[in-house]
């Protein structure tokens, strides 16, 4: 197999060979494609399969292009942006990040990484609004699995993200069960089921009756609730922004580019692949090239790439829509499927309220509340019906949906909660998958030099380590390879096979 990064680094050998450009511009490509690098054996690019690339003509390309840029400025441009990376990711919050990370750790100097993120503050991203809960809970395979390897990850942050010389990091991970609750003999069937695949993946969750539920909680109401299922393991929550920062740090420690600008646009080219008929001739096929940055400065900056990873969260279908995906005919008439949708976070204070054992609860309503600290301080929330979906032009609160639709199911679950008060609230995105709320996460199937790493609708941030390490399986080895993810492509979109996960907080 012909690797497109092998091919680059061989044009820039050959090309200093054969041409000789300015001192300027080979001092810029050695320290990019620096000689001593190696590109592990095995490594994969997508969508660079057997015939895909014509070899011969990249090589020509690369060395009109770069005999043309021997007379820029290339060293001033790439303080700022460099001109070519073998990976960039677009989006730089938590899942960006962490594929910036896994990507990075394991393959070194041999490939470059850049991400582009146009606000470095992440006031509006999705990371730094979220509540940052931890579940084994799930009903999908998969979804039990990121969780796991996510929740090994957390034990392990230190020996992953230490920095040498710097205080190791510590995202205040705090053990806390969730408890889910069944008022139906459906839910209550349903839960039986979840938790006899969550065992049988090696997750500890245990079944509670009624009576066990009040002698364990005996300062809720559970009248109306037949079981609850509570994990034993492996549940909490963290500070979403101190896992962010310490990856993100950690990802520039090992020579990851970030990049301040936004995602315009994509520049497109034709290459040759075979056709799929099997008779031996060759068609063109368009492919992506180079992504538009718009830096602060307000001047477009192209990067040309092998590949690039959609990480925007709650952005990405819009940054898909750019590369036409969702505009075209067939395969291309299909839209990524991600949008922001709108989540209100209360932050509540009641001073009687339970302590230490409160778990993070998730009552059959669908409205969640965990302790934030030990004195009488919560945070709570609930997802809209479709009909109740706000407005996501801003990130305003709505006072009132706290008022009708939460404080109710939580005094009727919690009688101490009647006395509580509304200190602060915030808005945040969910990056929701309108198809089936699920994780999209492969290559897209026309251009595939675009790795799709989104839509995890509410549960993204605690599979963002799960998800980092398979793309980086997807660009280093060509397939996952811990977790088999293959299910959660954007192939099941084509065929309209939703992957529903029944626990959606
Ligand atoms: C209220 C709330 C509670 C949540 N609670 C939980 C929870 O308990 N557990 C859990 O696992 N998950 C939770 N989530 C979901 C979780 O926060 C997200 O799934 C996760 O943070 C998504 O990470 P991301 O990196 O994909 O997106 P983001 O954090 O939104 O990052 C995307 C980045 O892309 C950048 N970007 C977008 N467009 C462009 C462009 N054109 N050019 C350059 N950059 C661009 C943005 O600036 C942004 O920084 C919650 C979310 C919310 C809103």
């Amino acid at each position: 197999m012909m690797f497109w990064s092998i091919t680059r680094i061989f044009a820039r050998r050959i090309q200093c060979q054969n041409f000789s450009l300015k001192k300027k511009w080979l001092g810029t490509a050695s320290s990019q494609f620096a000689s001593k690098d190696k590109v592990p054996s095995g490594v994969y690019m997508p969508g660079a399969g057997e015939g895909d690339y014509n070899v011969k003509e990249i090589l020509l390309k690369d060395f009109a292009e770069n005999k043309e840029r021997g007379t820029e400025s290339i060293e001033e441009d790439d303080q700022i942006c460099p001109k070519e990376s073998d990976i960039v990711i677009l989006g730089g919050g938590i899942v960006g990040s962490s594929i910036a990370y896994f990507l990075k750790n394991r393959v070194q100097n041999s490939m470059n990484v850049t991400v582009v993120e146009r606000d470095p503050t992440y006031s509006r991203a999705s990371t730094c609004l979220s509540v940052g809960g931890l579940r084994q809970q799930f009903s999908l395979p998969e979804n039990i699995q990121l969780s796991q390897f996510s929740a090994t990850f957390f034990r392990k942050i230190k020996e992953h993200l230490s920095i040498l010389g710097e205080e190791p990091p510590d995202i205040q991970f705090q053990p806390c069960s969730y408890l889910f609750l069944a008022t139906s003999e459906t839910s209550a069937e349903n839960i039986f089921k979840q938790q006899r695949l969550q065992k049988e993946l090696g997750a500890k969750v245990e079944i509670l009756t009624k009576r066990q539920l009040q002698e364990k909680f005996p300062y809720m109401n559970f009248s109306d609730i037949l079981i609850g299922s509570i994990g034993l393991e492996n549940e909490g929550y963290f500070d979403p922004w101190l896992l962010l920062a310490a990856m993100r740090a950690k990802a520039v420690s090992l020579g990851v580019k970030y990049v301040r600008g936004e995602v315009t646009g994509f520049r497109f080219k034709d290459h040759q692949m075979a056709k799929p008929d099997g008779s031996g001739m060759f068609m063109n096929q368009k492919k992506l090239d180079m992504v538009d940055v718009k830096l602060e400065d307000g001047n477009h900056h192209p990067i040309k790439f092998a590949a690039c990873v959609n990480a925007a969260g709650c952005w990405s279908g819009e940054i898909a829509s750019m590369a036409g995906i969702g505009k075209g005919k067939g395969i291309q008439s299909v839209p990524l499927p991600v949008e922001p949708r709108k989540r209100y976070v209360y932050a509540v204070h009641c001073p009687d309220g339970p302590s230490l054992n409160f778990p993070m609860l998730i009552d059959y309503t669908g409205t969640y509340i965990r302790r934030e600290g030990l004195s009488g301080h919560y945070i709570c929330g609930v997802s809209p019906t479709e009909e109740e979906e706000p407005d996501i032009s801003a990130l305003d609160v709505d006072y009132e949906y706290f008022q009708h639709k939460i404080w109710p199911a939580l005094a009727n679950r919690v009688p101490a909660f009647n006395c509580l008060k509304v200190k602060s609230a915030w808005a945040g995105y969910y990056d929701y998958n309108y198809f089936d709320q699920n994780v999209i996460i492969g290559n897209h199937p026309f251009y595939k030099n675009m790795i799709f790493a989104t839509g995890s609708s509410g549960h993204g941030i605690q599979h963002a380590p799960a998800i980092g390490n398979a793309v980086t399986e997807l660009i280093v080895d060509g397939e996952f390879k811990t977790i088999d993810l293959k299910r959660l492509s954007f192939e099941r979109i084509l065929e309209g096979n939703t992957l529903k996960e029944e626990e959606i907080v």
